[in-house]
């Protein structure tokens, strides 16, 4: 039996993608394998976001030529949204000849010809298609959890943020149509799934593409309906997409989890428009303001670029101030790097590295007593936690999520993994909770 190993870059979408990869692969009879010297096929999933993705992916092939030297019969595969650069095929396919198979995001469901082809015909295969209008729902996933899944509804992205690569690697928003993505969850609440994520670029303008009404909170509505499912989250959310509807369904619905993860990027009205952002930091406090209406105690979570080229100590001051007035529980921080092939890689004042760096380091002394201070409002409450893992560093700890998407820590059997189960908290940490296990 041949075995497979993937390596996966980048965000949930890939990582779902990588769980269809291996569906299909099993389809063939292969079987996963931790180890490179075991494997007959290894494939490299990528990123292309950051530029220091694409490095470590660049780097990784390298190694394997000496791997592919011992053992010809290896086949080495690249796909993901790297692929759909074409300075990247040009690199990949002049400097690392020993990569036989290359697929970009809309193929995979192509995966057993190509390996064919290539076996047959011992030459590199390359299938990179532009854009793919149609969705192949023929590919299931070999889900990494039984207990939670990631649920597609949507791809490709319309966006064209002007520091972003996605709209040009997954190409133009597609919606699933409902039936699938119901049927799909129906299925896996079937085999023990309780909490879902429905994943898209912008979840929030899902059902604009389809032939008939039906929008993102319709379609919340009719995953609410279905049994089995304990939790619903969604990311990732575009504010100007953002409706008053999908915001009163925080106090309608109790299995949509009480956490909005909303990417504001910047607090600075000018470098939104710089990253062609469509919304003001007026518009995004006013959302905020709705949200926290309905649901008073929601997790809220953003995404926030430090160093934007044209970013000055004004603009940075706004995004401080922002931070503070929303006061989020937490946020994904990242340093302005350069992408080829965006617009603003060829904007002018690219910002000085050491500022960046000194920027991102007060933006944490801002964002983390905040994100304390939350987690402290969870001492002494009994909160109910799905337990997802045993820990890596302590086997007699296991890990879960609350509701709200706090990551949680303490002691249990591993046997409760996949269950949710109430745990009181003892103990609140700037990322993470610690707790004791509450009798059931
Ligand atoms: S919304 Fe903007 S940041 Fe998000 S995927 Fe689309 S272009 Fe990229």
């Amino acid at each position: 039996m041949k075995k497979y190993l993937i390596r996966t870059f980048g965000c949930q979408m890939n990582e779902h993608d990588s769980e269809k990869i291996s569906w299909v692969l099993e389809g063939m009879n292969y079987r996963s394998t931790d180890r490179e010297e075991d494997a007959d096929l290894i494939i490299f999933n990528t990123c292309a976001v950051r530029k220091s993705a694409e490095e470590r992916v660049y780097g990784q092939i390298g190694e394997l030529k000496r791997l592919k030297r011992i053992k010809p019969g290896l086949i080495i595969s690249i796909c993901g949204c790297m692929m759909q650069r074409d300075e990247v095929l040009e690199i990949i396919t002049s400097k690392h000849r020993h990569v036989d198979i290359i697929f970009g995001t809309n193929n995979i469901h192509k995966l057993p010809q190509l390996i064919n082809n290539h076996e047959k015909t011992g030459e590199t295969i390359i299938d990179i298609v532009e854009e793919n209008r149609e969705i192949d729902e023929s590919i299931e996933a070999n889900r990494k959890y039984s207990f939670k899944s990631f649920v597609n509804i949507t791809y490709g992205c319309n966006n064209f943020c002007t520091y972003c690569i996605v709209p040009y690697t997954r190409g133009r928003e597609r919606s699933r149509e409902p039936e699938y993505i119901i049927e799909e969850i129906e299925k896996l609440a079937k085999t023990g799934c309780k909490e879902v994520t429905l994943l898209g670029q912008n979840v929030n303008s899902y059902g604009k593409t389809l032939d008939k009404e039906y929008s993102f909170a319709d379609l919340i509505r009719d995953i609410h309906k279905i049994d089995g499912i304990e939790r619903i989250r969604f990311m990732t959310s575009h504010p100007k997409d953002i409706s008053d509807e999908l915001i009163s369904l925080y106090g309608e619905l109790d299995k949509l989890c009480n956490q909005l993860h909303l990417p504001i990027q910047s607090g600075s009205n000018r470098i939104l428009k710089l990253m062609n952002r469509k919304y003001t930091r007026e518009d995004y406090l006013k959302i905020i303001d709705k949200v926290r209406r309905v649901k008073p105690d929601i997790s809220i979570t953003t995404d926030l670029i430090v160093g934007f080229p044209g970013e000055t100590e004004d603009d940075f001051n706004d995004t401080l101030d922002l931070v503070k007035k929303v006061g989020f529980d937490s946020a994904f921080t990242f340093l302005y790097s350069v992408r080829e092939g965006t617009p603003a890689a060829n904007m002018k004042d690219q910002v000085d590295d050491e500022v960046k760096n000194q920027r991102f380091q007060r933006l944490m002394e801002v964002l983390h007593p905040i994100g304390l201070e939350y987690n402290r409002r969870y001492l002494d409450q009994t909160v109910e936690v799905l337990v997802e893992e045993v820990s890596k560093n302590n086997e007699e700890i296991l890990n879960g999520r609350t509701n709200s998407g706090k990551l949680v820590h303490f002691k249990g059997d591993k046997g409760l993994i996949g269950e949710l189960v109430d745990v009181r908290i003892t103990k609140a940490k700037t990322f993470t909770l610690e707790g004791v296990l509450v009798d059931q």
